[in-house]
């Protein structure tokens, strides 16, 4: 379990869907700061791979994107939050996003024309989550 400490941003940007070639906008969501279950805290923090995530943060989450969703991942076999497309629906998994060269949010950068959007500006909350810088 890893507790999520506020101000919580969503960084919203557009990437091309693998399936259907078509520009969707997907978003990373971003904490202050994290503590994981041993008591470590890491600042500055993107999350990802959330299994389950409070409902008042995937309302905040859902009203700026509505294609942040539960969906089932083959490349990471297990089912999480993650963006899928506006056009086909298919999922755009954190790996991609994160870890490809080509994904939006690689090596935690921030693409050109990206929006911040403000989600919470103080409290805490416990998810099911990965996190990464
Ligand atoms: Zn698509």
């Amino acid at each position: 379990m890893l507790t999520i400490h506020a101000p919580i941003d969503l960084v919203m940007a557009e990437t091309q869907c693998w399936n259907c070639k078509a520009s969707t906008p997907v978003s990373s969501l971003r904490a202050h700061a994290v503590t994981g279950p041993e008591g470590n805290s890491v600042e500055g923090v993107r999350i990802t791979n959330a299994a389950d995530l409070p409902a008042d943060l995937k309302q905040a989450i859902h009203a700026v994107n509505p294609n942040f969703r539960k969906g089932f991942s083959r490349t990471a076999e297990q089912t999480y939050f993650a963006n899928h497309c506006s056009h086909c629906g298919a999922l755009q998994g954190d790996f991609y996003m994160y870890m490809e060269p080509d994904g939006p949010f690689f090596a935690g950068t921030v693409p050109e024309g990206a929006t911040t959007t403000r989600l919470f500006e103080a409290g805490d909350w416990q998810a099911e989550a990965g996190y990464g810088s």
